[in-house]
C-alpha cells in the first residue's frame, strides 16, 4: 500500500532541500529555472491536495500540466497524472500500478519529447527507474539515481542543454536528478 500524501511531501521537502543545487545545475546547462518550476510546481500540488478532493498525484498531475511552465512542467504532469489514474481504485497491489503508471508516463512524455535514453534528459533516470520497479521501490530509486548520475557523462541532443554542447558534461542533467528525487522519495514511503 502505497501512501500517496506521504510521497508528495517527502518529494516535496526533498525538492525544497535540493532547490540551490537543481537552479545551478539548470544555470550550467540550461536557463536556470528548473529548480523554482519544479518546487513550485511541488507546492502548488501541495496546497491543492489540502484543498481536498483530489489523491496526491491528481493534485500533482494537475498543477504541473496547467500550472508549471518549462519543458519540464508538461512532461512532468503526464508522468503524475498516469501515475494517479494507475493508483486509482487500485487498493490490492499499489506497487504494482505505481508501476505501471511510471511505465505509461515515460511513454506519454517520450511520445511527446521524442528523447530516448542518452540524450541526456529525464528520460535517462525514469527509464532505468521503470525497468527496475518489479524488484521493488529500493531498486527504483538506486536505478533512478545511477541514471541520474550516468547524464552527466552524456552530451545534451534535447531541450536547452543541447545549445551549451560539451560545457555541460561533468554535471548531471537537473531533470533526471529531480526524477531520482520523486523515486528516493517513493522508496524510503514504501519501504
Ligand atoms: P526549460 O529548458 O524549458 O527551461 P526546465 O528547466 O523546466 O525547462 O526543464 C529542463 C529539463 O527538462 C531538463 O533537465 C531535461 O531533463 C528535461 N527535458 C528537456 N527536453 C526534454 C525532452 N525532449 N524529453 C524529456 N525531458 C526533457
Ligand atoms: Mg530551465
Ligand atoms: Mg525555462
Amino acid at each position: 500500500m502505497i501512501d500517496q500524501e506521504a510521497v508528495l511531501r517527502r518529494y516535496a521537502q526533498a525538492v525544497e532541500d535540493a532547490h540551490a543545487e537543481l537552479t545551478e545545475l539548470d544555470q550550467r546547462s540550461g536557463d536556470g529555472d528548473f529548480g523554482d518550476n519544479l518546487r513550485g510546481g511541488l507546492r502548488k500540488a501541495v496546497a491543492r491536495f489540502e484543498a481536498g478532493g483530489v489523491s496526491a498525484f491528481e493534485a500533482l498531475g494537475e498543477e504541473f500540466l496547467d500550472e508549471v511552465g518549462g519543458t519540464s512542467g508538461p512532461l512532468l504532469g503526464l508522468l503524475f497524472t498516469e501515475i494517479a489514474h494507475a493508483l486509482d481504485g487500485r487498493d490490492d497491489d499499489q506497487a504494482a500500478a505505481f508501476g505501471a503508471g511510471a511505465k505509461a508516463g515515460l511513454a506519454a512524455i517520450q511520445r511527446v519529447g521524442e528523447a530516448e535514453v542518452g540524450d541526456r534528459t529525464l528520460v535517462d533516470a525514469l527509464a532505468p527507474a521503470v525497468a527496475a520497479i518489479p524488484q521493488g521501490f529500493a531498486a527504483a530509486a538506486r536505478a533512478a539515481k545511477v541514471g541520474a548520475d550516468h547524464t552527466a557523462e552524456l552530451r545534451a541532443r534535447m531541450g536547452r542543454a543541447s545549445y551549451v554542447g560539451d560545457r555541460v558534461k561533468g554535471e548531471p542533467d537537473p531533470g533526471a536528478v529531480g526524477i531520482a528525487l520523486l523515486f528516493w522519495a517513493a522508496a524510503t514511503v514504501a519501504e
